[in-house]
């Protein structure tokens, strides 16, 4: 099936209001032009140098999100045209996308990576710690980041049981953190190629979907 009918497929399957990110994350411009013209607007990469070749490279319209682990020396590459950083994971790198952000004349939309699963290689901040910082105040310091909700991932497992408690957790925890911010706190990110339909079912606004979409990645 092309690119285009993929595409097609799957947005038929989400709610209206659900924002489909395309993870092209290891796949060429071609494969995003492809994408581009069967309308699709709103690119996911994961690493920052691949990122910012295709931005050069591809349409201005592109709204790019950063949805893998940023280091915080990479941010400055990215603060001029990132539409969304979704991988941000602790007080250092969201400070250091705040300065980059301002030296750049922009607000950087931004969600909070949350960690809740029992694997060790899944990154993210640790729940505890993330309340903790949110408790401090520091964050109402910070002038040119926009909180617009929290990022999750689930457990790496065929068990939809264990992948539906790991979304229910991540929602619960976007609606506990609500009443710290306002309005514009409106995105819950979770769900990919093999469990996008539950994560919508357990309330998520935004899927991120790479594989389904483009096919297995070229490492
Ligand atoms: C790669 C990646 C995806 C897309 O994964 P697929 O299984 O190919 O849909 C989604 N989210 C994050 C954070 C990723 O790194």
């Amino acid at each position: 099936m092309s690119i285009t009918s993929k595409i097609s497929q799957i947005r038929a399957t989400l709610p209206a209001d659900v924002t489909l990110v395309a993870v092209s994350k290891f796949h060429p411009v071609e494969a995003i032009n492809e994408a581009y013209a069967a309308g699709q607007r709103v690119f996911g990469e994961s690493r920052v140098q691949e990122l910012t070749a295709k931005y050069e490279q591809l349409p201005k319209d592109i709204e790019w999100q950063m949805i893998g682990h940023l280091q915080t020396n990479k941010v400055r590459a990215i603060a001029p045209f990132i539409s969304l950083i979704q991988s941000v994971d602790s007080q250092r790198l969201l400070e250091c996308i705040d300065r980059e952000a301002e030296r750049c004349g922009r607000v950087i939309d931004c969600l909070l990576e949350v960690h809740v699963t029992a694997e060790e290689s899944k990154s993210g901040w640790d729940v505890d710690s993330l309340r903790d910082y949110l408790a401090s105040g520091a964050i109402s310091e910070l002038k040119s980041v926009r909180i617009r909700g929290v990022m999750g991932m689930a457990t790496f497992t065929e068990d939809m049981a264990v992948v539906r408690a790991d979304f229910e957790r991540i929602a619960a925890i976007k609606r506990e953190l609500e009443p710290l911010f306002d309005s514009s706190f409106d995105i819950l990110s979770m769900g990919m190629s093999d469990d996008y339909p539950l994560a919508v079912e357990c309330g998520s606004t935004m899927v991120r979907i790479g594989s389904s979409i483009f096919g297995s990645r070229q490492y």
